[in-house]
């Protein structure tokens, strides 16, 4: 019996180890690979023009091999319902993402589908583990990160490799070839997506950036080379390349974070001393977020801890702008936004920084940080980025307790002792000495010596450190005793 099936993608954008493609080919005579695009339903501007070249990547690739990739473009439920009318599929398979705006979309999915009388089946390949798979003893989510590890670690050997080839022979690519039969504007790039790779913000962005399934694989390859191993003491210099720049290749499932696990494992066969923990255990972070947004999908706009939704910001324009634009005369936060906005890529300690700066110090909201990572990070990620946010804002699970604050001076001391980071991305600090560019505020002499003049050249810090500490302290304290 001629059976249709239409894969739906949303981001696991890659051509090997996808069981929802595997399963479609192997029970299906034809295959329509599809992708909607909604202009309205998107996580933020960086990220949307990675999606813009990673789909135009995949289209290229199935291309090669005579098959297609659907772009639908426009209102979700709309698209969805001309796509079931045109390609009339007897079921829909598709990879559950967690966080919007991918849970909305599901939701209506399930409901068109019902209304269309078509089946609609989930996989969970983008996780490691099922989503209720690692619970603790009381059956409920680990909301403390070690002992979810753990667990993670201890179900570890039971976990099941995803099969590399999904197809196996040139017949299986002639199930995805549509071309002749509809018409052409659906195998394009929609405008709002070609468009956007021309934009003078986006092609600066993307200039840093190789897209698709094979640079992701490159990146692993020459990661695992080079800095696997050094990882676990040299991950927290953000002047070293010593991290895997994977984010956006993982967020974008270009590579299956599970086949990590299995790629770790085979290298481990070969070199017996590499040291792969630390890494694997941030990859389990990754999974971690995942899980919790999946039980706690308020915590998105919300804080995880209730006792933390009253909590007064100041929200003020101004301060989030000196902020967003690396203006804010603390040198290390400086080089850490201005990364971001000319590479839509920031390091993890900065990351830490900069977040811990903006809620504790500067009084403003986790969510409007969220916000401007949204927009920037080319990996923007609803589950890590909530996480993170709320970590450092202390308002979410295992939480940075509210009374630690990250003093940015110190930590530009520890991690950036000789200021590379620095005057790579605050040029006009690049003379200071190795002393002075941590808080040019403290050695005017030498400040006026190298041509610097605070406040013009480079603006004097926003914030006095020491009572912007006191009065976040006193801010939380009011909290407690409301
Ligand atoms: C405020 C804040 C916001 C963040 N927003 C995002 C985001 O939107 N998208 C995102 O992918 N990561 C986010 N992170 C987590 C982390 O900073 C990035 O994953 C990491 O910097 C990516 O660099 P890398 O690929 O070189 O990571 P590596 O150090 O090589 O780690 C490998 C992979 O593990 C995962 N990972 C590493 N650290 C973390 C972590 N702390 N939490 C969750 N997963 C982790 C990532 O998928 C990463 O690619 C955020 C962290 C903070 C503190």
């Amino acid at each position: 019996m001629s059976k249709t099936t239409l894969v739906w993608l949303q981001r696991e954008l890659r051509l090997s180890h996808l069981p929802a493609l595997q399963k479609a080919i192997a029970e299906s005579s034809q295959v329509a690979v599809v992708y909607f695009h909604d202009p309205k339903r998107v996580i933020g501007e960086a990220n949307t023009a990675w999606l813009s070249h990673s789909l135009a990547n995949l289209r290229r690739q199935l291309y090669a091999r005579g098959a297609d990739l659907f772009i639908f473009s426009g209102d979700f439920p709309e698209q969805f319902s001309l796509a079931l009318s045109e390609i009339k599929p007897q079921q829909v398979y598709y990879s559950f993402q967690v966080g919007q705006p991918f849970t909305e979309m599901q939701d209506l999915a399930l409901n068109l589908c019902q209304e269309h009388k078509v089946a609609l089946q989930p996989f969970y390949s983008e996780f490691w583990f099922d989503p209720g798979q690692l619970l603790n003893q009381q059956h409920r989510p680990y909301v403390v990160f070690t002992p979810f590890y753990k667990a993670a670690i201890g179900k570890i050997d039971t976990l099941e490799p995803l099969q590399e080839s999904v197809v196996s022979c040139d017949d299986d690519w002639a199930k995805l070839r549509w071309r002749e039969r509809l018409p052409a504007h659906y195998f394009q790039l929609p405008p709002s997506l070609s468009e956007l790779q021309d934009k003078p913000w986006v092609k600066k962005i993307m200039q840093y950036w190789q897209v698709g399934e094979t640079a992701a694989w490159e990146r692993l390859r020459s990661f695992a080379d080079h800095q696997l191993n050094g990882y676990a003491d040299e991950r927290d210099f953000p002047a070293l390349d010593a991290t895997s720049r994977l984010a956006p290749h993982l967020h974008f499932g270009e590579i299956s974070s599970r086949m990590l696990h299995f790629e770790l494992l085979s290298l481990q066969q070969t070199h017996p001393k590499l040291n792969a923990q630390t890494w694997l255990r941030q990859l389990l972070w990754r999974e971690f977020a995942r899980h919790l947004l999946w039980f706690f999908p308020y915590t998105e706009t919300a804080p995880f801890q209730e006792k933390f939704a009253g909590l007064s910001w100041q929200n003020e324009d101004s301060v989030l702008h000196q902020w967003q634009t690396g203006q804010t005369g603390i040198p290390i936060i400086d080089a850490g936004m201005r990364e971001l906005w000319e590479t839509g890529f920031m390091h993890n300690r900065l990351r830490m920084l900069v977040a811990s700066l903006l809620t504790k110090d500067l009084g403003q909201s986790w969510l409007l940080g969220q916000e401007w990572f949204a927009k920037t990070l080319v990996d923007a990620d609803p589950a890590n980025n909530t996480m993170g946010w709320q970590w450092v804002a202390g308002c979410g699970v295992d939480a940075a307790p509210y009374y630690r604050l990250f003093n940015p001076l110190r930590q530009s001391e520890k991690f950036d002792p000789q200021g590379t980071y620095i005057r790579k991305w605050v040029p006009e600090l690049r003379n200071l000495s190795c002393k002075a560019i941590h808080a040019p505020w403290l050695y005017p002499q030498e400040c006026a010596l190298k041509g610097i003049t605070l406040g013009r050249t480079y603006p004097f810090p926003m914030v006095d450190l020491m009572r912007s500490r006191h009065s976040h302290m006193a801010r939380v304290q009011e909290l407690k005793h409301a």
